[in-house]
């Protein structure tokens, strides 16, 4: 108990596996106020399956835990996560976490172990949303990324834009040929849910 990986796999692929952590729930259980220690635990049938502490200060709090990789050593981990508060409507506060992954800083309700350490979701890329989505929001999703970059109007039913000023035409051929075929993808996708052929 007390640690990560023992036998168990936290990789990339740990959405069903992932552990995370909720400041909302320690926020109604009261494990906010500064000197606080807390001691978090995850159980999968009624076998704890691994734990984490933290120790709350002023602003931030500390996650500590071990964790190895696969047959590596165990490692202590012991680091700051940044606390963030916003007002509520009806009065008090809400917590936030910050994401302590290099280069997020994102305000986040939810931290997971995906990896070594506790990030948001972005970070380990558990979008909801794209496990969601079906395959024809998902070439919607790419064919309107290409639009953003080539300046057109949003939205798969507009009309294609102009080339970019400075893109070379190449690149925009490219880009075109792409955001087509995503198109396209997308509306048989829509077209078979709405029960018509293309
Ligand atoms: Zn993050």
């Amino acid at each position: 108990m007390g640690g990560f990986g023992s036998g168990r796999k936290f990789g990339a692929d740990c959405t069903e596996y992932c552990c995370s952590i909720d400041i909302r729930r320690w926020q109604r259980e009261g494990y906010l106020e500064p000197g606080c220690y807390v001691n978090w635990q995850w159980s999968r049938n009624g076998e704890t399956i691994a734990a984490i502490s933290a120790k709350v200060e002023t602003g931030r709090l500390h996650l500590i835990y071990k964790y190895r990789r696969h047959g590596d050593d165990w490692e202590n981990l012991n680091y700051p996560v940044r606390l963030q508060t916003t007002a509520c409507r009806y009065g008090g506060l809400r917590y936030w976490f910050t994401c302590p992954a290099a280069d997020c800083g994102r305000r986040v309700a939810v931290l997971y172990l995906g990896g070594k350490i506790f990030a948001c979701r972005h970070c380990y890329r558990l979008a909801y949303k794209s496990q969601r989505e079906t395959p024809d929001d998902r070439a919607a999703r790419k064919a309107g990324k290409i639009r953003d970059k080539l300046n057109w109007q949003r939205g798969i039913l507009n009309l294609p834009g102009l080339k970019p000023k400075g893109m070379h035409w190449k690149t925009y051929h490219r880009l075109t040929k792409k955001h087509d075929d995503y198109a396209n993808q997308s509306l048989i996708g829509i077209a078979a849910k709405l029960g018509m052929e293309l």
